[in-house]
């Protein structure tokens, strides 16, 4: 225990009351609105679907505080109470060499830390998503994902974290920018090897079947100047109800994915309206944005690590005796989030920046109300709340809420009309 003990301690305890404070919020929001549907939705949607969503956001907002709560208390016990000295100390004590030792720690703890955060997934999947309707996995289907899961991280996970730890022991003091480099190339190949190689592990992709839709997506395509690698349907109701539509991949090898809960659900006018929305994103570079910035921020974040790594203050002051760099890397991974919280809301506001950015390239693109249309049925469907709480949404939210969202359409759209 040292100072930094206490400033860690009031930052987790300061984040997790202000996620408590904001879910709470949301929830009573949610409820107080529960009994009239909200002015611009009244012909749209009925009140038993307005209750549906009131009560599912409740729901989900009750979850949330608990896995608060369970978070907060698994990272204290991890640091402070001694979970991780433990294993630490387990692992230095293996006479295994100090890389040999240092991957086995990490490897170890992320696992332990995946399999504590599994019943609150769990619950999550079959009582809060099953009681509203929208979980489809089963049992069986769980378990092969998280087995899969499992896997791939074994296999892609050990060699990256035993190549970092070599470099931070023999590449001097500047390891933490070679650091970087390895992880900047490590996540934009898996990026890039996704869809091809990854994501059908999981899933089956195939190619559109729809021609009159096919056709549709090519004329919007060709008028927006957008190569891509292929129009495939996701079998996403293998998993849930919730349905949506993205792209992958880089380059030319960009394939669209729509779920088939999406197109199921929304008419070809809409499904277009909604593609235009997803090319509204490529056309104002959101995605190269949202790697760079990320890549910045891994940068910081190795370059932070590149002080912290040998830092005696740092393990002490979080509960870890035995002084290992796989130690220090852990218990930044557990750490910074808490104190990083403090950028979410600006990190939320550029999101949603983007998606009216999206959005107004879409009314452009195609008819506004298509995408209007569209809106409406996908919140309604995935039960989002016509009420949400300004705070809540500002702090969490990457996409604008319902009514944010369609009456910024709707001011388009007047002013289209406007001579
Ligand atoms: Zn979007």
């Amino acid at each position: 225990m040292n100072g930094f003990t206490l400033i860690f301690l009031s930052f987790l305890l300061t984040t997790t009351v202000i996620h408590l404070w904001l879910a709470g919020r949301q929830r009573s929001n949610a409820l107080r609105h529960r009994h009239q549907v909200p002015e611009p939705f009244h012909d749209q949607i009925s009140l038993a679907v307005h209750r549906k969503a009131a009560d599912y956001t409740s729901a989900k907002m009750r979850f949330e505080q608990a896995d608060t709560i369970v978070g907060a208390l698994l990272v204290l016990g991890w640091t402070l109470g001694g979970g991780l000295n433990v294993l630490a100390g387990w692992w230095t004590n293996s006479g295994w060499g100090a890389i040999a030792a240092g991957t086995a720690l990490m490897i170890s703890a992320l696992l332990l830390m995946a399999l504590l955060d599994m019943p609150m997934n769990v619950y999550r999947t079959f009582v809060v998503e099953a009681k509203f309707g929208f979980n489809r996995t089963t049992p069986a289907l769980y378990l092969t994902d998280t087995l899969k899961q499992g896997f791939i991280f074994l296999l892609l996970g050990t060699p990256l974290i035993a190549l970092l730890l070599w470099l931070i022991t023999h590449a001097g003091a500047r390891w933490w920018l070679y650091g970087w480099i390895v992880w900047e190339i490590f996540t934009l190949t898996l990026i890039w090897l996704y869809p091809t190689l990854i994501a059908p592990l999981f899933n089956r992709f195939l190619p559109l079947q729809d021609e009159a839709l096919r056709a549709r997506i090519i004329n919007l395509l060709q008028r927006c100047g957008f190569a891509s690698g292929g129009i495939f349907v996701m079998d996403g109701s293998k998993r849930s109800q919730h349905g949506n539509a993205y792209f992958t991949g880089f380059g030319a090898h960009k394939r669209i994915v729509f779920f088939d809960t999406l197109l199921k659900s929304l008419q070809p006018d809409e499904i277009e309206a909604v593609l235009a929305h997803e090319l509204g994103h490529f056309k104002h570079g959101h995605v190269r944005k949202r790697l760079v910035l990320m890549a910045l921020v891994s940068l910081a974040a190795f370059a932070l690590l590149g002080t912290l790594i040998d830092a005696e203050w740092f393990r002490a002051g979080l509960g870890v005796q035995h002084s290992s760099h796989a130690g220090a890397l852990l218990l930044f991974l557990l750490v910074t989030p808490y104190f990083s919280a403090v950028l979410q809301p600006l990190s939320s506001y550029w999101m949603r920046k983007h998606e009216f950015e999206a959005d107004d390239f879409a009314a452009a693109q195609t008819d506004a109300h298509n995408l209007i249309h569209a809106l409406v049925k996908l919140y309604e469907e995935n039960a989002a709340s016509l009420t949400p709480d300004r705070l809540y949404s500002a702090y969490h939210d990457s996409h604008p809420p319902a009514p944010v969202r369609i009456s910024h359409l709707t001011a388009k759209l007047a002013a289209q009309s406007a001579p």
